[in-house]
């Protein structure tokens, strides 16, 4: 059990720390959701969200997981045996893979190399094969949470382009939204998959959906099965009303501060923070890594995320002993390994409200944990991470 003094430090790739101001606009009894008053708060959300997903389109929200909000991505846009494209990433690859084939769909997976990342030339030369056009959707995880790997979407839009292929994109950005570059317009994403627990800041809760109108067009046509997801039914209704049901509306007044919240910094702010914390986090692996027992997961290091590292640690412990130590020791949560690198591998989480001393924090714990341990590593990875946030 973690011990119960001090702040626990929530290091796992989401859900991620929930911010005061977050925490107390979300604070609210429940209210009329048919009121004028919720229906302002929609709209700001709506307009917030387009802006956070830079699309003109139409952000679609369901009281959720992400994994609704996948099921959406599949339930909306494709009839019974129609064939999509998943690009094998890692486990959450894997999970979107299996359930467009139990929804129904042929689905096929373009098979990649979790620890490189999606090659643009192999999805290229997959849809220049594909003549007659079968493949209706192709599926990437813009950053695999799993591996720590963020893929280059904006390479792979540009090999959809050079095969000439029509199928829609569906991209999904529940741990890059709102901490890492996303351009679902100028990218020509047109089904975008988020969730309200990582960038956003918020309760786990909420599936968010991005839709262009080409998408949308496919909706229309679509003979699957849906009714809590009909993002048909939704756009008859106003900003407010488009839940199925009852709307959760504490969680609009969460994500307006959350928008605000990010806005205050500016995306490009929130990026570049992103960006400098998790170099940090990275500078402190390589020292750990001259050890020999301690290494980065993803080899590709151009693609290595900015909002979680992957740790491989290959003894004298596996990666859950080590992160149960990490947590009862000193109340650092670390995320672990998921599907076949359960035990090998520690997730660093480095998204949402944070800022460097609680990296600091975190490295700092992953450093004694090494210590107690007696996991073979090089010294000085704390130093290098001061070191750098410092300059
Ligand atoms: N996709 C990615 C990349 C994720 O990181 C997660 C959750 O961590 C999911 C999908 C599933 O989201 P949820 O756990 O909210 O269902």
């Amino acid at each position: 059990m973690p011990l119960a003094r001090g702040r626990q430090f929530l290091a796992i790739p989401g859900p991620t720390n929930v911010p005061l101001r977050i925490l107390q606009a979300l604070d609210r009894p429940p209210m009329d959701f048919t009121s004028p008053e919720f229906a302002d708060v929609a709209e700001e959300v709506q307009m917030g969200l387009r802006r956070v997903f830079k699309t003109e389109h139409d952000i679609f929200i369901w009281a959720s997981t992400g994994h609704g909000a996948w099921e959406a991505a599949i339930a909306n846009f494709y009839s019974p045996d129609e064939k999509v494209l998943i690009c094998e990433t890692g486990a959450f690859s894997e999970w979107w893979l299996e359930m467009a084939g139990l929804f129904g769909l042929d689905a096929e997976y373009l098979p990649g190399d979790w620890r490189m990342g999606i090659d643009p030339a192999a999805l290229e030369a997959r849809l220049r094969a594909d003549t007659g056009h079968e493949i209706k959707g192709i599926g990437i995880v813009h950053n695999e949470t799993s591996t720590g790997l963020c893929n280059d979407l904006a390479a792979l839009r540009k090999a959809i382009d050079a095969a000439g292929h029509p199928a829609l994109l569906m991209v999904d950005t529940i741990s890059s939204l709102g901490s890492m570059d996303f351009r679902m317009d100028e990218w020509g994403c047109d089904v975008v998959v988020g969730g309200s627990q990582k960038g956003l800041m918020q309760h786990t809760g909420l599936g968010l959906l991005g839709v262009s109108p080409k998408a949308l067009a496919r909706a229309e046509n679509a003979t699957g099965p849906r009714r809590y997801w009909d993002i048909r039914r939704s756009l008859q209704m106003p900003f407010h009303m488009r839940n199925p049901g009852t709307a959760p509306a504490h969680f609009f007044y969460g994500l307006k501060e959350a928008i605000k919240f990010l806005e205050e910094e500016t995306l490009d702010g929130v990026f570049a923070r992103h960006a400098r914390l998790a170099e940090a986090v990275r500078r402190a692996v390589a020292e750990w890594s001259k050890g020999g027992a301690i290494d980065f997961y993803v080899k590709n290091a151009d693609r290595r995320s900015n909002s979680v590292t992957a740790v491989e640690i290959t003894g004298p412990v596996d990666s859950d002993a080590f992160r149960f130590a990490c947590r009862d020791d000193f109340n650092v949560m670390l995320g672990g390994g998921l599907l076949q690198l359960g035990g090998k591998l520690f997730r660093i989480g480095h998204l949402g409200d944070l800022n460097e001393p609680m990296v600091w924090g975190t490295l700092a714990a992953i450093e004694a944990t090494l210590k107690r341990k007696g996991v073979p590593h090089g010294p000085g990875g704390v130093d290098a991470a001061i070191a750098y946030l410092a300059g």
